[in-house]
């Protein structure tokens, strides 16, 4: 029985012919039909081609033959959240929220790999940690004994201002050093997040809902 290969069904997908595509990836037709019935497979340089016009990884494009993670952060690397290059290749070492366009988009990563890199990363995350537990002083929030990298666009809240202003303080493209927690006193959570520059805790109801802005400080 002949199955068919990922390439085929990404280039249907695209709605491409096999000459259109084997114009873009500078091959000939054959070429384009040989590895769609497996009996060969594109080099590295035309791989790297192909994941860029048929929009998946190279990961991808194999098979998904590796688990990738994100070299900053650890998180599960899948094509919707892989970075990309400024070229609109795909950069499979990194998450999208930890890298893009070219660099790095986290700070604290941007300014550690130039003086030490992870370890410095975590002794920097031990240092907000004991910021969030000991300058704070509000009431009910728990001891904070971890803090997670956590993309900008998952935790920007709306926060409505006394005069009815709505207010977001952070940058979906960027990723936070953050984490929930229950109140001690039962009722809404906590949500911290941290980066070089701020410490900022919230309260919100459940999945996120009415979020009050507690404290946004400068570091
Ligand atoms: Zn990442």
């Amino acid at each position: 029985m002949e199955k068919k290969s990922i390439i085929y069904d990404l280039r249907k997908k695209k709605g491409l012919s096999q000459e259109a595509l084997a114009e873009k990836v500078f091959v000939t037709r054959q070429a384009v039909s040989r590895w769609e019935t497996g009996e060969t497979v594109p080099n590295t340089e035309t791989l790297k081609l192909l994941s860029k016009e048929l929009d998946v990884s190279i990961n991808t494009l194999l098979g998904s033959r590796r688990e990738l993670i994100c070299q900053c952060c650890g998180m599960p690397l899948e094509d919707s959240n892989t970075s990309r290059e400024t070229d609109g290749f795909f950069n499979e070492e990194y998450c999208k929220w930890c890298y893009a366009d070219g660099e790095y988009t986290l700070d604290i990563w941007k300014r550690y790999a130039e003086i030490g890199g992870k370890e410095k990363l975590e002794e920097f995350k031990n240092q907000l940690i004991h910021e969030f537990n000991t300058l704070l002083n509000i009431e009910g929030l728990p001891k904070v004994e971890n803090l997670n990298v956590l993309p900008g666009e998952f935790i920007n809240m709306e926060y409505t201002l006394p005069n009815g202003e709505k207010v977001k303080f952070l940058d979906d493209k960027q990723a936070y050093l953050g984490s929930q927690l229950e109140s001690e006193f039962g009722g809404r959570c906590f949500g911290i997040a941290a980066n070089m520059d701020f410490l900022l805790v919230c309260t919100y109801e459940e999945n996120g809902e009415n979020p009050e802005l507690v404290i946004y400080k400068k570091r």
